[in-house]
């Protein structure tokens, strides 16, 4: 789900619009109103409206958001899951060797929590689709 989505609104929202939808939304997932079980939810949804409210991130979120919707129309080469990924903890970068032996495919964590699931090679194009699990339903991850 990207920020959009998440606010309930409209791509080309006005700054006003999605602060009324963020207000609305904040109100009724409150956590003090809704319990514990709640507090992820709210959440995101404050992550959305900080994204959403710098006009800087929101039109960084908008490019992301452009690729990830040239790359719907492309074939998937191929469906893996994001543990065959290598992680980068400084970059926050998650990898996978390409069979070009090129670029490979890179997506970063930022992109996987605004719902990006799919990475292009940087050299061949070619296009994998990331199994993973939303942050919402994610279990504490064993180590
Ligand atoms: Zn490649």
């Amino acid at each position: 789900m990207n920020c959009y989505e998440r606010l309930g609104v409209d791509r080309h929202a006005t700054k006003e619009e999605i602060k009324a939808a963020y207000q609305r939304l904040v109100l009724r997932h409150h956590p003090d109103k809704q319990g514990r079980d709640q507090d992820e939810t709210f959440q995101s949804i404050q992550n959305a409206w900080e994204i959403l409210r710098d006009e800087q991130s929101r039109r960084a979120l908008d490019v992301d958001l452009r690729v990830f919707e040239q790359q719907q129309i492309l074939p998937i080469f191929a469906e893996i899951d994001l543990d065959e990924m290598s992680y980068n903890e400084e970059t926050m970068e998650y990898r996978l060797d390409c069979r070009c032996h090129g670029e490979g495919y890179l997506i970063t964590e930022k992109q996987l929590e605004q719902g990006i699931d799919r990475a292009a090679c940087g050299t061949c194009s070619l296009l994998i689709r990331i199994n993973y699990e939303e942050a919402e339903d994610q279990e504490p991850l064993s180590t």
